[in-house]
């Protein structure tokens, strides 16, 4: 992009009056820091109150505000490096925010677009000095613009999971029958998908090779080791997420193997949906009824077991519930009890110590060929781990362990975004096969199960010979005694 676009660019979102209409162009409410107050087909509570930050506890304005668009993020955001457009980069989806809030984007359908094609990966606000949080900034933009994914069919999905998760899984495991028989398939190869108007559809049913009838949830209930601990003291409660629950419960078998093989007797929270889809397609308030739920089930647990951690096995999942203080932070009572069950919460990739790493078995080392660590983003941006499970690896996979280039790079998964924004996430995916495809890598070790399905979709065809394979499916096939 030349400096004349680039100036056209940033015409759009830099709505600076004219002289004379500076104080028309003034907030008009008095201080502008209550989206509900200015978008009054809100409903009360669709909104955070306050954002957690760095600097402090802030309303959305102060911290959209807290951006001084020093740009310094910009080489780190995948959408504005792939794109070039100052629009969807951290400082003009920041800026976009703080016009909507004082009444003065001058665009919505543009806001609709920068705040929409965010991955929401948080690499601006890990290399950002004020520590900016752009994702969350992004996601109260998108509720204020009203719609962001909530359409019917989410509001549908979202309300089934939480009000009858049983009936949420009978709908799922017809689904998957129904997967099977390859009609799904067909339709996509028929072209259906993109005669409805919704080619992501397409994606999403190739994204996922085999689908399990039997949820983790259902086989963790009947695990009579697990029952066994009854009453006694623990150190460890499996959360399990919704991908290793109703997809990859492989890797729920796997973690909890791990678990019990290092750390003794633990529990099944039997816990519901973190709240991290209601949270980030527009249903705020279904997002604290799964927070809550998940917490009075914590509390039960804590009295009947003592002090132990809540080990999740996505990183996203894990991040999102290390923030839940921040759904609550109008309501003191639940805001107290959020912070315990928050402090408790510990992503199965910082859980493992070096030193209990275990032996690995040479077979499987030998299988695994040259080993790599792609940094989820909720992982390394949104909980600052990084060395951790490196250790692990390094101790298991020793020589055969090499770093990957960018590894920090988001892998365009990001929750649905792979679906939402085709395009973008793709060019996102390229460049992380690219390095992976540059150290030669045949595993490629994740924390995350959106990366799980987005990365092994990408290396299907760009680079067949390598396979993406979460954290504990690898410590456990490595170290499991046959
Ligand atoms: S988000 Fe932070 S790093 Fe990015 S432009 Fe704003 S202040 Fe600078
Ligand atoms: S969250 Fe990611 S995609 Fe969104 S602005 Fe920040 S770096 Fe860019």
């Amino acid at each position: 992009m030349n400096g004349q676009e680039q100036e056209q660019e940033h015409d759009i979102i830099v709505d600076i009056p004219a002289a004379g209409e500076a104080e028309a162009a003034l907030p008009r409410r008095g201080f502008p820091n209550d989206v509900n107050e200015l978008y009054p087909h809100e409903q009360a509570g669709r909104h955070l109150d306050t954002l957690l930050t760095d600097l402090g506890e802030r309303r959305l304005y102060d911290a959209a505000s807290q951006c001084n668009r020093c740009g310094y993020c910009e080489n780190v955001c995948p959408t504005y490096m792939l794109t070039g457009r100052e629009t969807l980069s951290s400082r003009g989806r920041n800026q976009f925010v703080r016009l909507l809030v004082e009444g003065r984007a001058k665009d919505p359908e543009a806001a609709r677009e920068a705040l929409n094609t965010c991955m929401l990966c948080g690499a601006c606000t890990s290399s950002c000095y004020a520590k900016v949080p752009t994702p969350d900034i992004v996601l109260e933009g998108r509720r204020a613009l009203n719609g962001y994914g909530d359409n019917f069919f989410a509001r549908a999905a979202i309300n089934t999971l939480l009000n009858a998760p049983a009936i949420f899984g009978f709908w799922l495991k017809l689904a998957y029958l129904v997967k099977k028989t390859g009609l799904p398939r067909l339709a996509a190869k028929m072209g259906l998908y993109d005669f409805l108007g919704m080619p992501g559809l397409a994606d999403a049913e190739g994204a996922v090779d085999k689908v399990p009838l039997r949820f983790a949830a259902e086989t963790l209930r009947a695990d009579e080791e697990l029952r066994a601990v009854h009453g006694k003291p623990v150190n460890w409660a499996y959360f399990v997420p919704c991908g290793p629950n109703l997809i990859y419960t492989e890797v729920s078998e796997a973690t909890v193997r791990v678990l019990k093989a290092r750390f003794g007797p633990g529990v099944f929270v039997d816990n519901a949906c973190c709240g991290l889809m209601a949270n980030n397609y527009g249903r705020l308030e279904e997002a604290r009824e799964f927070a809550r739920k998940n917490i009075v089930r914590f509390e039960e647990l804590r009295a009947a077991h003592g002090d132990f951690k809540v080990i999740a096995d996505c990183s996203s999942c894990a991040a999102f519930m290390k923030s839940y203080e921040q759904l609550f932070t109008a309501d003191a009572e639940w805001r107290t009890r959020a912070k315990a069950f928050a402090d408790a919460v510990c992503d199965i990739l910082e859980f493992l110590p070096p030193e209990k790493a275990g032996v690995s078995d040479p077979e499987a080392l030998k299988k695994a060929g040259k080993v790599t660590y792609h940094d989820s983003c909720r992982a390394c941006h949104g909980q600052g781990i990084r060395q951790e499970p490196r250790e692990v690896l390094r101790k298991l996979a020793g020589k055969a362990y090499r770093e990957l280039p960018e590894s920090d790079w988001c892998c365009g998964g990001a929750g649905a975004y792979a679906f939402t924004e085709p395009e973008l996430s793709a060019k996102v995916l390229d460049r992380k096969l690219r390095n992976i495809a540059s150290v030669q890598a045949d595993t490629v070790i994740v924390g995350g199960t959106s990366c799980l399905s987005q990365i092994n979709a990408g290396l299907k065809t760009a680079y067949p010979s390598a396979r993406a394979v979460h954290y504990s499916v690898f410590v456990d096939e490595l170290t499991r005694k046959k």
